[in-house]
């Protein structure tokens, strides 16, 4: 997607952005440059990661992706529909779809009520501040998304907790 995007979120929400690379070194500069930027007291989007970033993006990827996708409403667990936030397929590719033929438009993933997922996911709260956590919920017996996924929020706190849940 390239570079002009994040610029327009670091301004509208005054925070420095850099895009990074995964590799330690990649990460280690890019907290680097976001610092010198607090430091400085800059606003802007930065790119580390500049032998693959391109500022304009990938324009082979959006073409193809305009092509066969297009922008929907999408349901994200723990928070609900967000307007815009998702991808279907475009009218063309239409055929392909399995959310329309087998009929999952509808369908509801909810988390238990003592899940608080979706203010773990919004950075409202920490997965250690739900009472689940480490105990009826674990890596092994996961009750919301956080949990699931290896880097999930609450996965990567089980992980790496230093106190022994009692
Ligand atoms: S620890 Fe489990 S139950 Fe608690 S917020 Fe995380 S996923 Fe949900």
């Amino acid at each position: 997607m390239g570079m002009q995007d994040y610029d327009v979120l670091a301004q509208k929400y005054q925070v420095p952005i850099v895009v990074t690379g995964f590799e330690p070194l990649d990460i280690l500069q890019g907290l680097y440059m976001c610092i010198k930027q607090l430091e400085q007291g800059t606003v802007r989007a930065e790119n580390q990661y500049i032998r693959s970033v391109l500022a304009q993006g990938n324009h082979t990827a959006q073409q193809i992706i305009a092509e066969v996708f297009q922008v929907l409403p999408r349901k994200w667990r723990g928070i609900g529909e967000i307007p815009q936030s998702g991808w279907g397929l475009s009218e063309t590719y239409r055929a392909f779809d399995a959310e329309q033929h087998f009929g999952l438009e509808e369908m509801q993933v909810s988390e238990p009520p003592e899940c608080i997922s979706g203010q773990v996911l919004r950075g409202l709260k920490k997965p250690s501040e739900c009472a689940a956590f480490g105990k009826r919920c674990t890596p092994d017996h996961p009750l919301g998304a956080t949990m699931v996924s290896s880097e999930g929020a609450c996965a990567a706190y089980y992980k790496y907790r230093r106190e022994v849940i009692v």
